[in-house]
């Protein structure tokens, strides 16, 4: 049964498997570490693993509480230097903590610290997927975090909201569950005068994204909306149901959940992003990884007809080409933009790119003579497509 509101996240039968991500402002204050915050948390991942649930949290504040510990300015977001060693400092308390207080209720903490890569890589992403599965099995909760004190500016994912998308991905978690500093999405800014909250989302749209303000609202982490409505984008492609809910209240989950106190179930708190149906795992989850990748090897730009033809489930023939960037090999992902720079879909290639830019806009009965051999049926085979949304 797939989740359609917000209570069947705490059901064992529709979410057997919840990623629950953890922001920087909401672990870390400025007293340092939000003790008696975080011990409230991990009863509710105590209560939900009571019930037959499985949690895995993505937990941020390494960079926060490293910072507060080494007292650098700008939380430790000044420079890269000043993040990695923030990052250092604070991830050995974090895990520290997680462990101790997952302790506390019988559960055992479990630190994985990944890096953009270790998701991109597919051997690798298939790698994390064995860990984390195992892990889930032996009955331990997985503390995942990015390893920020390794990771430069091109490697990172920067934020842990597409972090925890990922790893939700994965694990094939049933939801992922963002704690922010926010009851959820809203239809402008919050501050706004008529700001209205979103409680449900199915597909995130251009319509969507112009909802989001680019800046984080604590100051703290990084993320933002516009990283959260990035990480819905992941989980939809995945097939996997993401919510926006607000961690600074008492029992957060339940509230997002609508859980009442006397375990009732009411109405709760949060947007709930559905993924859409027909954009879901269709073809397996080899192409939503594909769909979530968020580094490529390069860019095929489609004509109009070609667009066209892709949105009705088509191969992107060479014809349909007018321009390739980058430099790729067979075999690799690529982007695949209109002429006006949006993304249509992201796809692995059948040849290199300096192939690509020999044979576009050829029919395949003049590609032999340029290639001198016989032309493979298309550039990127239906089969190893993923359409996306149409996001600038
Ligand atoms: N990985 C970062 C940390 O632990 C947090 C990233 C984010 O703010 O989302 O501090």
């Amino acid at each position: 049964m797939p989740i359609t509101r917000l209570s069947d996240l705490a059901d064992k039968a529709q979410c057997p498997l919840l990623v629950l991500k953890v922001g920087s402002a909401l672990l870390v204050g400025k007293e340092g570490v939000r003790r008696e915050w975080l011990a409230g948390l991990v009863a509710e991942i105590a209560e939900a693993r009571a019930r037959g649930q499985r949690v895995i949290v993505v937990s941020s504040g390494a960079i926060a509480l490293g910072a507060a510990t080494l007292g650098l300015d700008k939380g430790g977001r000044g420079s890269l230097a000043d993040a990695q060693a923030a990052a250092a400092v604070g991830q050995i308390a974090l895990s520290g903590l997680w462990a101790e207080l997952l302790g506390s209720h019988g559960l055992i903490a479990a630190q994985m610290l990944l890096t953009l890569d270790d998701l991109e890589d597919r051997r690798r992403y298939l790698n994390v997927t064995a860990t984390l599965t195992r892990l889930l099995d032996a009955g331990a909760v997985p503390v995942v975090n990015e390893n920020d004190s390794v990771a430069t500016q091109e490697i990172r994912f920067g934020d842990n909201d597409r972090l925890a998308a990922r790893v939700a991905q994965a694990a094939q978690a049933s939801a992922v569950m963002l704690l922010s500093d926010i009851d959820g999405l809203y239809d402008r800014h919050p501050r706004e005068a008529g700001a209205r909250m979103i409680p449900v989302v199915e597909g995130v749209t251009a319509q969507v994204h112009a909802m989001a303000s680019a800046e984080s609202n604590s100051g703290m982490g990084s993320g933002g909306m516009v990283s959260k409505l990035q990480a819905a984008e992941i989980a939809e492609l995945a097939g996997i149901c993401l919510v926006i809910g607000n961690g600074q209240h008492d029992r957060p989950v339940a509230r997002i959940a609508g859980q009442g106190m006397q375990g009732g179930i009411g109405d709760g708190v949060g947007t709930l992003f559905l993924p859409r149906r027909k954009a879901g795992v269709r073809g397996g989850s080899k192409r939503a990884w594909l769909g979530g990748r968020l580094r490529l090897k390069g860019t095929l730009v489609v004509d109009a007809g070609a667009a066209a033809a892709l949105s009705r489930g088509s191969s992107l023939l060479a014809k349909g080409i007018s321009m390739v960037e980058g430099v790729f090999e067979r075999g690799d992902p690529v982007a695949i933009h209109d002429e006006q720079g949006r993304v249509l879909a992201h796809g692995l290639s059948e040849y290199d790119a300096a192939e690509c830019a020999a044979i576009r806009g050829l029919h395949s009965s003049d590609q032999a003579a340029v290639l001198g051999y016989a032309p493979r049926s298309s550039v990127v085979h239906r089969d190893q497509l993923v359409m996306k949304g149409l996001t600038p």
